[in-house]
Parts: C-alpha cells; sequence; structure tokens
C-alpha cells in the first residue's frame, strides 16, 4: 500500500511539475508564424547582406529558429540587455552590454529580441546600433504586450500580441527557469510558483 501511495505521488508531481503554467501560444503556431515572417524577410532583402543580433538571453529560442528558416545568407551577431536578473518580475536598471566590439558600419541589421514591453529596451538599443552607423536597423520580436506606451517606437515584426501578463518558455525565464519551454506560457493567476521565490 505504502509502495503505491509512493508511486502515486511520484508520477503526480513528474505529470504537473508544469500544472501552475498556462499555455498562451503552442509551439505549431510559433513554427507556423516563424516560416511566415522567413518569407517575408526573404523577400524584403533578397540579394542583399543581413546581420541578425540576437538579445541575449531570451531571444535564442526564436532567433535560432528563425534563422534556420531563412533562405538569404545571414551573419549572426549576439547582444546582452538585461533589465529583471535575479530578482524575478520586478524591473532594474538596464544594462547593454556586447555592442562595442561589432562593426556594423554600413550593414543591414535585424536586431531580435523576445518581447516588447514598454518598448524602452529595444528602442535604447536602436539607438545605440544607429551610433555605429549602418545602412539600415529592423526590428523583430516574438511577444509584444497590448499595453499603453510612453514610446511611439514599434518593431517592424511582432509574431505575437499577448495581454498585460509575466511570460516564460521559448527563451523567456523567471529566475533563470522555464527558457527551454516549446511553448509560451503564463503563470496561473500570474502567480509564480512559491518554490522559485
Ligand atoms: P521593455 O524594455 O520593453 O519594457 O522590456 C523588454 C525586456 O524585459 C525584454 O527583453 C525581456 O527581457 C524583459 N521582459 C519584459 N516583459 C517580460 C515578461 O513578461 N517575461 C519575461 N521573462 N521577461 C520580460
Ligand atoms: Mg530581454
Amino acid at each position: 500500500m505504502k509502495l503505491l501511495i509512493f508511486i502515486f505521488l511520484f508520477l503526480s508531481s513528474v505529470c504537473f511539475a508544469d500544472n501552475n503554467l498556462e499555455l498562451l501560444v503552442s509551439p505549431e503556431e510559433i513554427s507556423k508564424k516563424i516560416k511566415e515572417v522567413a518569407a517575408t524577410i526573404d523577400q524584403q532583402y533578397a540579394d542583399q547582406d543581413l546581420t541578425v543580433i540576437m538579445v541575449m538571453k531570451g531571444a535564442v529560442c526564436v532567433t535560432s529558429d528563425l534563422i534556420r528558416q531563412l533562405h538569404i545568407p545571414v551573419t549572426l551577431e549576439y547582444m546582452k540587455a538585461s533589465s529583471y536578473g535575479k530578482n524575478g518580475t520586478s524591473r532594474g536598471e538596464l544594462r547593454i552590454t556586447g555592442l562595442d566590439t561589432l562593426d556594423l558600419t554600413n550593414k543591414n541589421i535585424l536586431v531580435i529580441d523576445d518581447i516588447f514591453d514598454s518598448g524602452f529596451t529595444m528602442e535604447t538599443i536602436v539607438q545605440r546600433l544607429q551610433e555605429k552607423k549602418p545602412k539600415s536597423v529592423k526590428t523583430l520580436v516574438l511577444l509584444a504586450k497590448k499595453i499603453p506606451r510612453e514610446t511611439s517606437y514599434r518593431p517592424d515584426f511582432t509574431l505575437f500580441e499577448i495581454g498585460n501578463r509575466f511570460i516564460v518558455g521559448y527563451g523567456l525565464d523567471y529566475k533563470e527557469h522555464y527558457r527551454g519551454l516549446n511553448g509560451v506560457y503564463a503563470f496561473i493567476n500570474d502567480t509564480p510558483p512559491a518554490v522559485l521565490n
């Protein structure tokens, strides 16, 4: 009997380990949208160079899936922007690193980030990139929150619009957890698991 109870508890903890998560965008929807946007990018940059700059770490999944759907030759670079850090869902100071060593003069740039929230991160990144005299700068985000914003800047490509919730999965983290999930999720009742607090 004790063994049965143990097996039941073990199986339920495995099966329901992520039952605090609510799926917002499925892997199939992401994959379909990435193919569509890749076809548009292929057309827009036909016969031109393209340098993709991946904003670490959140853009890792969308970037790696997108570049594999592109047919045009792409140079991949990366930079880092962080404003959340280890404290989870509360915003800290924006830190941008990794731009100094990039030579972007006269290049077509496509910056890829995970999510467009207030827009401050992407607006700041674009301003910093313009100082490097590229030929063009466009931006792509996996997600944009449907919220009022102070900035009038908008990404050139937004794959999905979502509500104003804290998002994890497909590159996005909560305290460095959940980046490896194949879909986009929010916490049920917008409450992160207490064990991670
Ligand atoms: P923004 O500057 O647009 O307000 O914030 C953009 C950055 O904040 C994103 O690149 C992302 O790293 C982080 N961020 C904003 N909203 C969320 C969210 O709901 N979940 C996660 N994991 N990160 C977010
Ligand atoms: Mg980010």
